[in-house]
């Protein structure tokens, strides 16, 4: 099979044979490091700065229909699909040849702050996200090491005091008494990451 990358697309694609919508799909075109990409993602190491690169379109639901029925014989040719790029930025994936070359002929400024805010955003996500979890962990880290090396229990009101504001900073008791914090900490943060695979 060897690598190749894979492209993303919103408004899924249709399957002219079957009708099923197509959400992906697979490309040799480019650098192939499996990386992912969508409409304004820079495509590395595509040979096309501007133009209309022709794929084609892989259906699963058909491919599942000919496995499930036994069908030997060759299956028919997948459907094209026009990938526009303009400067080296995935402008469109289009079904149809000539709304590819419209696509092409009507990129302007406007879409390319529209790919930027959505980058940025996509960005600040992913940022706040990482640093959700990197920040559960690492208080999980700082409990177990102060469980490992409990200091003499000092009384006295300054000392509760003191405990009172270090449990201000301590990760919530559900998941301190959960029976496998660790994977109490990555359930509540798994949900952040779903939406950012989005
Ligand atoms: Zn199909």
């Amino acid at each position: 099979m060897g690598m190749f990358d894979t492209i993303y697309v919103k408004t899924p694609l249709i399957c002219p044979a079957c009708g099923a919508g197509v959400r992906s799909l697979q490309t040799k075109e480019f650098d192939c490091t499996m990386a992912h990409f969508k409409i304004g993602s820079v495509l590395s190491g595509s040979s096309v700065m501007t133009g209309i690169v022709k794929e084609t379109l892989w259906c699963d639901a058909c491919s599942k229909t000919r496995r499930e029925s036994g069908d030997k014989a060759d299956p028919p040719p997948e459907p094209p699909v026009y990938l526009v790029i303009w400067h080296s930025i995935l402008a469109g994936v289009e079904q149809d040849l000539a709304k590819a070359e419209a696509r092409l002929a009507a990129v302007d400024r406007l879409d390319l702050i529209g790919w930027l805010d959505e980058a940025q955003r996509e960005a600040a996500r992913w940022r706040r996200h990482h640093h959700s979890l990197h920040h559960d962990v690492q208080r999980w880290h700082e409990y177990l090491a102060r469980a490992a090396a409990p200091e003499p229990e000092a009384t006295g009101e300054l000392a509760e005091k003191r405990r009172a504001f270090q449990r201000l900073f301590d990760l919530p008791q559900e998941i301190l008494t959960a029976p496998d914090p660790l994977a109490a900490i990555l359930t509540a943060n798994k949900h952040a990451d779903e939406e950012a695979d989005d």
